[in-house]
């Protein structure tokens, strides 16, 4: 039983693909606080199941988005603005990166692959928050998902490095200007979990065995623990924690050897 109360509140979530993703797992968690949704979804063939796993929350809405479209950006933020009024969380659980980039050398990376990457996975992040602070005006927490491919190299991330990077950076500096608006901005690294994108990633199944092997807590993390995370960080409990990167990875970043 939770015990965190966001009655009043409401959130954005983008990066709802099916039940595995760790955008529901945060949207399950501050639904079941009471907080009122709206969810995004990229692409028709989502529509049906997205739609599915939101009507398990009272009133909630369900819009389409690819944030590499200016206009749907806008109209989602002008669709929560008449349906809520006002907006409190957001969080931001996309990424995205061509196949071809996930895998061989990242020398090879090319011009098109890497701004692909880093437009829908970095850049995406700064243009929400731009407009998620306008409808903030009671303070909010905005939260995106990382991964410690931006510190250390992880074969095969590639351009997901670079990109996660970008996304750790613009936290701190969205961090910085939202601030005195009391925005917090913060990430959540989390460790490997076997959703649709992940499974993209060559070589994946075998990097969250060597998780669970090394890690302090012996064990890959569960996508409601990033749930958890999230909500915490949503209320009033995480109120003084801006700029930050929050490992929930069972520990495995302090791992030298
Ligand atoms: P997922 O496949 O369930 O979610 C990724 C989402 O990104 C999908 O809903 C997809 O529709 C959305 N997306 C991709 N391109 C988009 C675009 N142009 N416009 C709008 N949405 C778009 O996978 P996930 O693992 O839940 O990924 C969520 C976040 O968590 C990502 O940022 C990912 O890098 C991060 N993350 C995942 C892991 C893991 O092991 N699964 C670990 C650390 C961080």
């Amino acid at each position: 039983m939770r015990t965190i109360n966001l009655r009043g509140k409401t959130a954005l979530i983008l990066g709802v693909a099916n039940k595995r993703s760790l955008a529901w797992a945060i949207a399950e968690a501050l639904g079941e606080a009471g907080c009122r949704l709206a969810m995004t979804y990229q692409g028709v063939r989502l529509q049906k199941n997205v739609s599915e796993l939101a009507s398990k929350h009272k009133n909630a809405l369900v819009m389409a988005l690819d944030v590499t479209s200016e206009e749907q950006v806008d109209g989602v933020f002008a669709t929560v603005k008449s349906r809520f009024g006002r907006l409190d969380y957001l969080i931001h659980s996309i990424a995205f990166a061509r196949r071809a980039e996930l895998e061989g050398e990242f020398r090879k990376t090319t011009r098109e692959g890497w701004r692909i990457a880093l437009d829908i996975s970095a850049y995406s992040l700064v243009a929400l928050s731009n407009r998620a602070a306008r409808l903030m005006t009671e303070g909010g927490s905005i939260i995106s998902l990382t991964f410690q491919a931006s510190q250390r190299v992880f074969p095969n991330y590639n351009v997901m490095g670079a990109a996660k990077a970008a996304l750790e950076y613009n936290t701190r500096q969205l961090a910085y200007e939202l601030g005195p608006k009391n925005i917090r901005v913060n990430t959540i690294s989390a460790g490997p979990v076997p959703t649709l994108s992940a499974r993209g990633i060559s070589g994946f199944s075998g990097m969250a065995a060597h998780h669970r092997k090394k890690s302090p807590l012996q064990r890959n993390i569960e996508p409601r623990e990033v749930g958890d995370t999230a909500l915490f960080l949503c209320s009033d409990l995480g109120s003084g924690i801006t700029g930050a990167t929050i490992y929930v990875d069972a520990g495995y970043n302090i791992i030298g050897l």
